[in-house]
């Protein structure tokens, strides 16, 4: 195999779920089509990133407004007084697709793991305290919403951990979605229903 099409597959392997029998299935497909729809393809990759940039508030990718935030965050709808705390940008459009929250969002950009050696560059530990600090005045819950997995309880732990110390002698309650999440349930892969059921039911810890 020649350079392009290993460098592609290295490429897809990096996509979310993806392992090298899909990248190379999706180096084939490519490699099957016209150029007109290649480089249509080339020039959508292009302007995403003129289009989709991460919100300076929440960290979700998002197009921007003339706020220079997110639709969500430059909303005077939403209720300042809640924040969610998410691992992925899927899992806030899971979220907003229930239909039962109206509170404000953080996205952490992924999870933290106990064998990672530096988790920092990639999970928002840092801009999320400095979040919570600069709101401090406004927030009244801190919800949680991360898989029910181990991972997802590894960060949850870890982001007690981190917001504590700023929330002492404050009234900020932390809140963690109800288990009407199974064991090992994707946020993103939740039904609108039990998203709503897990919402109304978080526990305060
Ligand atoms: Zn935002």
């Amino acid at each position: 195999m020649t350079d392009t099409p290993r460098r592609l597959i290295d490429w897809f392997i990096r996509f979310p779920g993806i392992g090298p029998k899909q990248a190379k299935r999706f180096v084939f497909f490519l490699a099957s089509q016209n150029r007109a729809a290649l480089r249509e393809l080339s020039e959508l990759l292009l302007r995403l990133t003129d289009e989709m940039v991460q919100c300076p508030s929440c960290f979700r990718f998002a197009s921007r407004t003339h706020a220079g935030t997110c639709e969500l965050c430059a909303s005077s709808m939403r209720d300042d007084a809640l924040l969610m705390i998410l691992a992925r940008d899927a899992d806030l459009e899971a979220v907003e697709r229930s239909r039962t929250y109206t509170g404000r969002y953080f996205v952490l950009g992924g999870l933290l793991s106990p064998l990672e050696k530096s988790p920092e560059t990639r999970v928002k530990l840092r801009e999320l305290v400095h979040h919570v600090d600069t709101a401090k005045s406004t927030i009244k819950e801190i919800i949680f919403a991360l898989p029910a997995n181990h991972e997802g309880d590894y960060t949850g732990i870890s982001l007690r951990d981190s917001l504590e110390p700023l929330l002492s002698g404050s009234e900020i309650t932390i809140s963690v979605l109800g288990r009407g999440l199974s064991t090992g349930t994707e946020i993103e892969y939740s039904d609108s229903e039990t998203l709503e059921h897990a919402l109304r039911n978080r526990i305060t810890r």
